[in-house]
């Protein structure tokens, strides 16, 4: 799938379905992610991504906490999903509860686990991995075999973000590895938020073996491919039109949204350069929800 560039409005779709939707989501020429074709109560399932959306590091950002007691109270289901391949299931699970934003275990998906996922999916037995601990432990779990020999040859390669792969690193995949060696990635995210500013993604990392290996191709798990919010759908029992996807990057979040055919908000905050397209807040989404059940 080609990759949207944020700020080109040519290239960008309407992320609604249907034809009717009104003269309003055009604004100076480009579609809107600032708001939905239909009034927000008529959605039955609000999915969220995290960093950025809901939280940055350990600070839940504001509305956050608002929002989820809102939709519980309106009886909507809440998932998150995350590209985070850092950490476990387990670990995200935790934080939420830690956070007060308390979901049960299968609301919440990960880079991480769908990794563990996708591997098994593509009858996957043994793969080396570069990653965190988490993350091994993660697929390790999911029933496929982490190899650690840093000598011997692969068939498959598994990609995570790992803060300390160097040069030394990308070497020895170059030794174990070749273009033919089987690649799946968490994602190709070029950065993520924190509270002191963007940390690099682990797009690097992916594109430098990439380009050292000379590989064809390299399967995509987490968002903007839409693996993952199938996986979710299918698990919850859910359609395209029941699902609002929230979240603050236009590149994976809203992209995904876009191609798997569900409605999405932009929650980025306007920076320049960055985020060209109209966005929300989550308090504005609050305020939309309560007034559109209010109306009915
Ligand atoms: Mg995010």
């Amino acid at each position: 799938m080609s990759r949207t560039k944020c700020g080109d409005p040519t290239s960008i779709g309407f992320t609604g379905q249907g034809t009717d939707r009104p003269a309003e989501y055009t604004h100076r020429g480009s579609p809107r992610y600032d708001i939905t074709p239909r009034p927000l109560s008529s959605y039955p399932c609000f999915v969220f991504d995290l960093d950025g959306t809901l939280w940055l590091d350990e600070h839940v950002l504001t509305g956050a906490h608002q929002l989820f007691r809102s939709l519980t109270r309106h009886g909507h289901k809440i998932l998150v999903y995350t590209n985070n391949t850092r950490h476990s299931h387990n670990e995200v699970h935790s934080k939420l509860q830690r956070l007060g934003l308390g979901l049960a275990a299968n609301c919440i998906y990960t880079g991480s686990s769908l990794l563990g996922r996708a591997l098994n999916r593509y009858g996957i037995q043994e793969t080396f991995v570069v990653g965190t601990s988490s993350l091994k432990c993660e697929i390790q779990r999911s029933g496929v075999l982490v190899l650690d020999d840093p000598k011997v040859p692969i068939d498959v390669l598994t990609i995570g973000l790992e803060t300390g792969f160097d040069d030394s690193s990308l070497a020895n995949i170059v030794r174990i590895a070749n273009q033919d060696t089987l690649i799946f990635c968490g994602n190709r995210d070029r950065d993520f938020p924190t509270s002191t500013g963007p940390k690099i993604g682990s797009g690097r990392i992916v594109a430098q073996i990439e380009s050292a290996l000379g590989s064809r191709h390299i399967t995509v798990i987490g968002k903007p491919s839409v693996f993952g919010i199938q996986a979710l759908a299918q698990d919850h029992h859910l359609q395209p039109r029941d699902i609002m996807f929230i979240g603050d990057n236009y590149d994976s979040d809203i992209a995904m949204a876009k191609e798997y055919g569900c409605d999405s908000l932009f929650v980025a905050p306007p920076t320049p350069g960055r985020t060209p397209l109209p966005t929300t807040t989550l308090i504005a989404i609050i305020e939309r929800l309560e007034h559109s059940h209010e109306s009915t």
